[in-house]
């Protein structure tokens, strides 16, 4: 991928932002990101994201503000905002789309469909995922679509064992090398020596504190390693899925 999709996320709840900045990133997106209403606008104007996610309750200027400024803004109204709410209330609906916002999606936010419920708003030169693995992939019958890839190598980060040995058991039957680590430090170098065609992640690793976005950033920062795609490991039942369609996609990651 040549030029990856900037997203701006406009959000008060640091929770909220880092996880979806979190995930963002590690599906090879970069990220912006602003912690209130003004700013959010301020950002949009200065950067052309090619998305905006917004939160609906911000300080300073809502998000309806946030869309209105956005959508009379004759270089701004085309870029897709997708809100991000709460609210379940059903005329809270109506009035997000009458506002002006392309979509919205309810909190909490699902780990593992949050980028590709973002994406589709992007044109689909520029999405990641591309062909989503619930969608395509048949999981009754995985021998039958085995890979060209089949031998790659995947490295596989969480400090349970337990996850560690269901990738395992998942994936080593379809012929890929599993490589493993608990610790970021190790993931690292394990990286590194081995150069893996994928990596699944867990979301929260001990050792990182309040920077749970170290270990991809490391990833990413990294010349020899930034191509390579980074998945989260959330409660994947299709993994094996998941893992056939992106290898299958592994040349539009370059
Ligand atoms: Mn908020």
């Amino acid at each position: 991928m040549n030029n990856p999709a900037r997203i701006l996320v406009i959000e008060d709840n640091q929770t909220n932002r880092e996880l979806m900045v979190y995930l963002l990133t590690a599906f090879g997106y970069v990220s912006l990101v602003a912690h209130d209403g003004v700013v959010g606008v301020e950002i949009a104007r200065r950067e052309l994201p090619d998305l905006i996610i917004c939160d609906v309750h911000l300080p300073k200027r809502d998000g309806y503000d946030v869309v209105k400024d956005l959508k009379q803004d004759a270089s701004l109204h085309h870029i897709p905002t997708v809100a991000v709410t709460a609210m379940a209330m059903v005329g809270d609906r109506d009035r997000m789309l009458a506002a002006g916002f392309d979509s919205y999606i309810s909190k909490p936010i699902d780990p593992e469909t949050f980028v590709q419920q973002v994406e589709r708003f992007l044109p689909e030169e520029q999405r990641i995922i591309r062909t989503t693995a619930q969608a395509t992939v048949s999981d009754a019958e995985p021998h039958s679509c085995i890979p060209y890839k089949t031998g790659a190598t995947i490295l596989v980060v969480d400090d349970r064992l337990t996850n560690i040995e269901f990738v395992r058991s998942a994936l080593e039957p379809l012929h890929y090398r599993i490589i493993a680590a608990t610790n970021v430090q190790e993931a690292f170098r394990l990286a590194v020596s081995d150069a893996p065609d994928l990596i699944f992640t867990d979301l929260h690793m001990p050792g990182l504190d309040d920077d749970d976005c170290s270990f991809v950033r490391m990833i990413r920062t990294n010349q020899l390693l930034k191509k390579i795609p980074i998945v989260i490991l959330a409660k994947n039942e299709n993994i094996g899925a998941v893992v056939l369609d992106l290898l299958n996609h592994r040349s539009s990651w370059h």
